[in-house]
């Protein structure tokens, strides 16, 4: 039996491997600005996470998305995101 590949990506909050539509996009773009993709229509490169909040200050503890992106992110950032995150809970 064949079976239906789903796309999995890893969540930088709890490291649990999930179909991809089930996570939440984060993206830095051209400019290298980070933000999330709550559409999936962004471009740029991607990191993953659960649309959890908590999964999201896990990964911003463990600075995961400064790894993932290879620069700094300040912290007015992550608070914007993490209530953009909060709200879309
Ligand atoms: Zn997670």
């Amino acid at each position: 039996m064949k079976q239906k590949k789903i796309p999995m990506r890893m969540c930088l909050g709890c490291n649990e491997m999930k179909p991809k539509r089930e996570l939440i996009r984060v993206v830095k773009n051209a400019e290298g600005e980070i933000s999330l993709d709550l559409t999936g229509k962004k471009s740029g490169r991607g990191a993953y996470i659960c649309r959890s909040a908590d999964c999201f200050r896990a990964a911003r503890k463990a600075k995961r998305f400064e790894r993932a992106f290879s620069c700094e992110i300040s912290g007015d950032i992550y608070d914007g995101m993490e209530r953009e995150l909060e709200n879309d809970e």
